[in-house]
């Protein structure tokens, strides 16, 4: 069977080669600054192996017919993106945050549509070496990082225009038997500790930038990768133990350092084939647009959390019933709704691409990715107000247990009186970790950034968005046409570029 234990995974971890650096060293994956993150993977592994989730995170293979982990899936069905999208809203509420795994999901299900579409337009033959791969990895269960956010340099310019031609990742050279990649892949959730690294490009690709249109996988390990990891945590405690304390995270700039890749590995190559290089900005859009599916899964966990954290403080400080406080968790909470909805209507709404992986609707789905976008720094903002400012300035664990200083601090946290002082620590500490904690401001610049910059939903939704279309209601009703044809918005998945592609190459 495909699924396997959080133990089998750790032991794969365990006998990687150590080219991870933090803060100066070169460390392996056993290091305990890392565990926090690693301790995040588990649930994945956990859950899939617990009957009462067995429904949402097992799935079946659709190449092996085997049992996998829906973390491997590809989505053969609207049904599979909704479970998709609700197994990441309830995996997020248990670790407090990003449940990271999703990245690789995301990144299989975009190289699924596209090698396809590649070998029928081209006559190359990369969705049969992608399913070769694909196999391989659901039956490890395995775990990746997709590496698609580039250094990118001065920012206005395309790769072929920076001084420095490596500040995007790209060929230097194509051997028989592989190609040889130079460059860096920033902000790499779960790198250090991930199985795998997928490779994407992060834009679209010009003929003159043929060299960086190139898709591939290693192993996270392989030679001439070093991944500088930065990792973050939650303060340790020592008493108060509590699930939220367990969990962290890391992310990492991955340097590939003239990296051998082998044939088997590379799904994408416009260096030796110039044709190819359209097929870059198909796949960067369509990883960024499952990435920002499964936002619709995940933030609305994140405002869930939030939205809690925010009532139990309220239920504490005794202001619960007061209306400003109840207009404010209703914001939250409306917006967890909306953008869950946004992400299900997308998924009802998803078409099944020529390879058989179903592509969600793709103005919904910016549409909820945007909103959660634009609301994350107001939720924390809500949070902070409610809570007061004791979760800035919560004295440290260890005084709560000092003879001297526990029982004064026990007696002057009370709030409600119904509640005991140790509850109230608790809340408070919990609020701390989620406001002002270094994973927390990590969590604030990822419900931002994460899936793209909010621009980016901007312009693929208006690049996509029928204004034409719209604007006839108005020439309508200001009499300017006689008639309003039916108005009914189409769905709009990555599918219409695709037959554009289509057209280009003549099919
Ligand atoms: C916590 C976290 C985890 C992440 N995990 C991953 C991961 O695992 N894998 C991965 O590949 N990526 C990951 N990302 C990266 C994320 O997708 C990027 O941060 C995002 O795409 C923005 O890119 P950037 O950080 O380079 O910012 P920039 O692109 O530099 O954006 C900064 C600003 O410049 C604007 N801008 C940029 N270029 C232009 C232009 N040409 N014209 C006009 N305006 C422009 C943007 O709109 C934005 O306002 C992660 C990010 C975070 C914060």
């Amino acid at each position: 069977m495909g699924v396997k234990t959080f133990e089998d995974y750790y032991n794969r971890l365990k006998k990687m080669r150590p080219n991870i650096y933090i803060d100066g060293h070169k460390v392996d994956r056993t290091d305990e600054r890392l565990r926090p993150g690693i301790n995040v993977i588990r649930e994945t592994y956990d859950r899939a192996n617990d009957p009462s989730f067995e429904d949402l995170c097992v799935a079946t293979s659709h190449i092996t017919g085997e049992k996998i982990n829906r973390f491997c899936h590809i989505h053969q069905s609207r049904e599979d993106l909704l479970k998709k999208q609700l197994m990441t809203r309830l995996l997020c509420h248990r670790v407090g945050g990003c449940i990271q795994r999703c990245m690789g999901t995301d990144a299989l299900n975009a190289l699924s549509v596209v090698t396809y579409e590649m070998d029928q337009a081209l006559g190359t033959a990369y969705y049969p070496r992608f399913l070769n791969y694909l196999r391989y990895y659901q039956e490890n269960d395995l775990c990746a990082n997709c590496a698609q956010t580039d250094a990118k340099g001065y920012r206005i310019k395309r790769p072929h225009e920076q001084d420095d031609p490596d500040l995007y990742l790209r060929v230097v050279e194509v051997k028989s038997d592989g190609i040889v990649v130079r460059g860096a892949k920033l902000h790499n959730t779960i790198a250090p500790y991930a199985d795998e690294i997928i490779v994407l490009p992060t834009r679209f690709m010009t003929e003159k930038d043929n060299e960086y249109a190139v898709a591939f996988a290693i192993p996270a390990d392989w030679e001439g990768v070093k991944i500088v990891a930065r990792h973050a945590v939650q303060h340790r405690r020592k008493k108060l133990l509590a699930p939220i304390a367990e969990f962290g995270d890391a992310e990492s700039f991955t340097i590939f350092d003239d990296v051998f890749v082998p044939e088997e590995r590379v799904f994408m190559n416009g260096k030796a084939d110039p044709r190819q290089t359209p097929f870059a900005g198909f796949l960067a859009l369509l990883f960024a647009h499952y990435h920002r599916h499964t936002y619709t899964g995940c933030k609305p966990a994140i405002s869930e959390i939030i939205a809690s954290e925010a009532a139990l403080v309220a239920e504490y400080n005794g202001i619960e019933r007061e209306d400003h406080v109840r207009e404010k968790l209703c914001h939250i909470i409306s917006t967890a709704e909306l953008v869950f909805a946004a992400g299900q209507a997308s998924a009802y709404r998803a078409e099944r691409a020529p390879s058989g992986t179903y592509i969600p609707d793709e103005i919904l789905t910016n549409a909820g990715r945007k909103l959660a976008g634009e609301e994350i720094y107001n939720e924390y903002r809500i949070l902070a107000d409610l809570a007061g400012g004791l979760a800035a300035t919560l004295p440290l664990e260890g005084d709560f247990y000092n003879e001297e200083t526990g029982p004064f601090l026990h007696k002057y946290i009370r709030r409600n009186p119904r509640i005991s002082p140790e509850d109230v620590h608790r809340c408070f500490r919990l609020i701390e970790n989620t406001l002002v904690s270094e994973l927390a401001g990590v969590m604030q610049v990822a419900g931002l950034h994460g899936g793209g910059s909010p621009q980016m939903e901007t312009i693929t939704m208006m690049s996509r968005y029928d204004l034409e279309k719209l604007k006839s209601i108005a020439r309508y009703l200001a009499g300017i046409e006689k008639e309003l044809p039916r108005y009914e918005r189409e769905t709009v998945t990555p599918r219409q570029m695709l037959e554009r592609f289509r057209k280009l190459y003549g099919r």
